[in-house]
């Protein structure tokens, strides 16, 4: 399957945001993408390049019941976190193991050594995000600003 040919290419763009429609989240095991002496990996789709991100990666994330990382892997720059949406599953860092569910968020350093697996009956659902490791300056509220402008809707 190519990579997002049914569901997921509408993009819209504006004056100051991209907005980029994924597909539900039962479509995300339909995602693939080839992955330099990997050959096409199903279920992992990286958004960066689709609303053209600038601080940050983000993956959004199936792996099939039974399914997992045939590989450990550690990072040169960059922290990760993931987010788990759906599903059960275990991750393994460092030789640590740690079972994780819909709800489990996880930040691994970038040389914690990984990998995860998808030891339950469902599809196991979520979300990395990529950033490098102590580039955060401000954050939430401290970066937000609210102008004076009330808030109104056409009906
Ligand atoms: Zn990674």
């Amino acid at each position: 399957m190519s990579d997002c040919a049914t569901h997921c290419n509408k993009t819209r763009n504006g004056t100051h945001f991209t907005a980029y429609e994924s597909g539900a989240r039962s479509d995300w095991p339909d995602h693939s993408l080839e992955i330099p002496g990997l050959g096409e990996v199903h279920g992992k789709h990286f958004l960066k390049d689709r609303v053209g991100l600038t601080g940050c990666e983000i993956s959004i994330n199936s792996l099939p019941p039974g399914g997992g990382m045939p590989f450990h892997h550690t990072h040169q720059q960059n922290e990760e976190v993931y987010i788990f949406i759906q599903g059960k599953g275990q991750m393994q860092i460092d030789g640590e193991i740690l079972d994780v569910q819909e709800g489990s968020i996880v930040r691994i350093n970038p040389n914690g050594l990984r990998t995860w697996r998808n030891n339950s009956h469902e599809p196991l659902l979520y979300i990395v995000v990529q950033m490098r490791e102590n580039s955060l300056k401000q954050y939430g509220f401290g970066d937000g600003v609210v102008p004076e402008k009330a808030v109104s809707w056409p009906d």
